[in-house]
């Protein structure tokens, strides 16, 4: 299937040559044939050509390079995008080395790995899960969430008393490697700050998997999955199960994730923004700079804090902006999943 760019109004005949000349840029430094090829992020280029080949799959930070994978095995042969997304992310929840994620996610300060996750299809139904602990794929409760209870969230033990009902292991998720990390935190000062994730950045303790997927049938659905912020206060739940906050899907309009401290998203209502804002006529790129300038407007302390927006369209086009330098995320269409780098407010 292919889909026709809507936006032209809003960009300069000129712009949007230069746009399609770098995509052609990046296109011939990724390289790709038949699988992932990647060298390092590259400049924030959104999917704006005249038409876009679908199927299409975004996902927030480099591990969504494999996640991206996972879900394309199941679009590319006509699949649902619904079913990519749950399959993408439960890449990286079960990765030990992702440890923002699912198993071998950092715990909070008490030592115990919760984890916050949810799913929204095409037509609007959501499902989510927070504060969950023992299971390793909350993104696959979320669903379930979803599909079999009249709610939308369930949280802590109910979530948990929830997943096991529903066939799901109890599991210990707490990793060697994550376990020592928190026992080095515990003997520093052991109060909770926010990391910002800045570029180069060594310190790197949290960063959400979401991702959007458009299938070849035009269906928009989105995923988001998290052990949140590293460290964090027992009980302490972000943006990433709040359906508008952490992930928003319209299947009229598209969708957009959120990554970050969650708070200020949550303050904010992010992802429902970013959509709103392309209902409204804005690009993918335009609604995610918006939703970034509204926190950085009304938030004072928003400069001690990395926000990432990754949107898509129900067009194929893709856009993103971040707070801070060093948001990336993963872009696979046909031929290639490489990196983009998002542009910042902060330079
Ligand atoms: N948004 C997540 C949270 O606040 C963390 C992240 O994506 O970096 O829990």
């Amino acid at each position: 299937m292919k889909c026709y760019f809507s936006h032209f109004k809003f960009i300069s005949d000129i712009v949007f040559q230069d746009m399609i000349s770098r995509r052609n840029f990046i296109q011939t430094l990724s390289g790709v044939s038949g699988g992932i090829a990647l060298s390092g992020p590259v400049m924030s280029v959104p999917l704006m050509t005249s038409e876009v080949q679908l199927p299409i799959v975004v996902s927030t930070w480099n591990h969504g390079i494999p996640a991206n994978e996972a879900a394309w095995e199941i679009l590319r042969e006509g699949g649902y995008a619904l079913d990519a997304v749950e399959a993408g992310v439960r890449v990286a929840e079960a990765d030990p080395e992702v440890i923002t994620v699912g198993y071998g996610g950092l715990p909070d300060a008490t030592g115990k790995v919760t984890l916050d996750a949810c799913i929204m299809d095409e037509q609007g139904n959501a499902g989510s899960v927070a504060f969950l602990e023992h299971i390793k794929h909350p993104v696959s409760v979320a669903r379930k969430v979803m599909e079999q209870t009249p709610h939308v969230m369930l949280t802590g033990k109910g979530a948990l008393s929830f997943a096991l009902k529903n066939g799901f292991s109890r599991e210990n998720l707490l990793t060697p490697a994550a376990r020592s990390a928190w026992k080095r935190w515990k003997k520093t000062d052991r109060t909770f700050k926010p990391v910002i994730n800045i570029e180069n950045e060594e310190i790197w303790n949290h960063d959400t998997i979401g991702m959007l997927a458009l299938d070849s049938r035009g269906r928009l659905c989105g995923a988001c999955t998290t052990s949140g912020m590293a460290f964090k206060l027992h009980g302490r739940v972000g943006d990433s199960p709040i359906i508008g906050a952490g992930l928003f899907v319209d299947g009229d309009i598209g969708g957009a994730v959120a990554t970050g401290s969650g708070e200020l998203v949550m303050k904010t209502l992010g992802s429902f923004l970013v959509v709103e804002l392309m209902r409204q006529g804005l690009t993918p790129d335009e609604a995610c700079r918006e939703a970034v300038m509204r926190i950085a407007a009304k938030i004072p302390d928003h400069q001690k804090h990395q926000i990432g927006y990754l949107a898509l369209d129900i067009h194929g086009n893709t856009g993103s902006f971040a707070m801070q330098p060093g948001f990336d995320y993963a872009l696979r269409t046909s031929g290639k999943n490489e990196l983009v780098m998002a542009p910042p407010l902060m330079k």
